[in-house]
């Protein structure tokens, strides 16, 4: 599986240290409240897994989904499952937790969600941002780190399902995907 990878690009020793880093910015940004840390599955779940846990603050850990009605080169059109109850979003602060921020369109319209549905206050925080790629007005709030215009796996990222359970970032190798458009 390895030998996919063309480079690394973020060890899991600089991994940890950036998550130590942005935990304990959020851990003072919270001082003293509860929040719910929302997940957006798949690509999020090792970073929030090691995150969360880095947080010095009481929280809840909820899950939203987002499934894209696309083909390969046309981004379509995005729907939202939120998973958590009523009680973990009304009136609460809300720290939404994506694995990349690209286009922007993911977490714009997740977070509008979460305020439709009666989030007091709605933080985003995310494992890589791309602001080359941004095709809609979005920032996060925070971000771990900063990758160029490139196509990413591992540690929770996928290409075609595979290579999530990386313990590092790579670029894949072009031959990989010779052909096909990874646009998201
Ligand atoms: P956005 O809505 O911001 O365009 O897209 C965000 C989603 O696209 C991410 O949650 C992720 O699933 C996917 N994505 C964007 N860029 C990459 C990338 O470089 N590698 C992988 N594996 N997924 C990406
Ligand atoms: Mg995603």
């Amino acid at each position: 599986m390895h030998g996919d990878i063309e480079r690394i690009l973020l060890s899991e020793e600089e991994i940890l240290r950036g998550l130590d880093r942005v935990a304990q910015t959020l851990t003072e940004e919270y001082a003293g409240q509860e929040i719910t840390a929302v997940c957006v599955l798949k690509g999020s779940c090792i970073f929030v897994a090691d995150l969360i846990r880095r947080l010095q603050v009481p929280l809840n850990l909820a899950f939203a989904y987002v499934q894209s009605y696309g083909d390969r080169t046309e981004p379509g059109e995005l729907v939202t499952h939120l998973m958590p109850t009523e009680d973990e979003l009304r009136g609460r602060r809300v720290l939404l937790l994506d694995d990349i921020l690209d286009s922007g369109r993911t977490l714009r319209l997740v977070k509008r969600e979460l305020i439709a549905r009666g989030a007091a206050d709605v933080r985003t925080c995310v494992f890589l941002d791309k602001p080359a790629r941004r095709a809609v007005e979005f920032e996060a709030d925070h971000a771990c780190f900063q990758v160029d215009d490139l196509f990413v796996v591992g540690y929770g990222l996928d290409y075609a399902g595979r290579y999530r359970n990386l313990r590092f970032v790579g670029a894949l190798r072009e031959e990989i995907y010779a052909g096909e458009d990874v646009t998201p």
